[in-house]
């Protein structure tokens, strides 16, 4: 069981992603015509969902190729969970929803606090409309990752996940599977899984992993252990 301090962490976390986001909302809607906020969505939802299918792969490829489990506070906030998923693939389709989807609404409020900072008044333009609905649909889809990546291991997942998945709306088993039976050197990317197919075709992350040793930071043991046995 996992201390009570973390669990209380987990569940204020959610709470303030919830409290933050619906304001960032309210804000949006209380400043745009109709017309431009439908129009406005409707264009968000695929820009957003790209740039979380990023996002997710990125911090996905450095939390396994990256570090120790032990490096202070981003060794077990991030790194850890990583490497547990590898060894027990299941274990997180095992967590409760506080626990998988906690950390992902934490690191999306400042973007939440900035852009309630900023405001958004009736007269802006659509361009700016548009990147506060952007950003708020990305922090949705951020919060929504470790949950699509653990439904792809769910065994049994619900039935509307399921079609989802097997329409590729979402993150499906087969797609990710991929990553596990590579052994973890491809299809990082973990919220819809969109971006897989190009970023490993292009071996982008082996060209990123060039470019982080040139400025001095190494892989992980772990890493090199995994691309000797490959
Ligand atoms: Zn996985
Ligand atoms: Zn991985």
């Amino acid at each position: 069981m996992r201390p009570l301090w973390i669990r209380l962490a987990d569940r204020a976390s959610v709470a303030a992603f919830v409290v933050a986001w619906s304001a960032v909302a309210w804000q949006i809607v209380r400043a745009s015509p109709p017309g431009q906020l439908a129009i406005a969505l409707v264009c968000s939802v695929p820009i957003a969902v790209l740039l979380a299918d990023l996002a997710s792969g990125l911090v996905h490829w450095f939390a396994d190729r990256y570090l120790d489990p032990k490096t202070p506070v981003l060794g077990p906030m991030l790194i850890e969970p990583f490497r547990e998923h590898h060894r027990d693939p299941l274990a997180m389709t095992r967590h409760d929803f506080f626990e998988v989807s906690g950390n992902n609404g934490l690191v999306t409020l400042p973007l939440a606090l900035v852009l309630l900072f900023v405001g958004l008044d009736a007269d802006a333009s659509f361009a700016t409309r548009l990147v506060h609905v952007v950003t708020l649909a990305f922090a949705l889809a951020i919060f929504a990752t470790n949950q699509l990546h653990a439904w792809a291991h769910e065994p049994t997942p619900p039935g509307f996940v399921r079609r989802l998945q097997r329409a590729r709306l979402v993150l499906s088993p087969e797609a990710h599977a991929l990553h596990h039976e590579s052994g973890f050197d491809r299809s990082y990317c973990v919220t819809t899984g969109w971006l897989n197919p190009l970023l490993d075709r292009t071996r982008a992350f082996a060209a990123l992993e060039r470019a982080v040793a040139r400025v001095g930071l190494e892989l992980a043991d772990q890493a090199r252990s995994e691309d000797r046995e490959r």
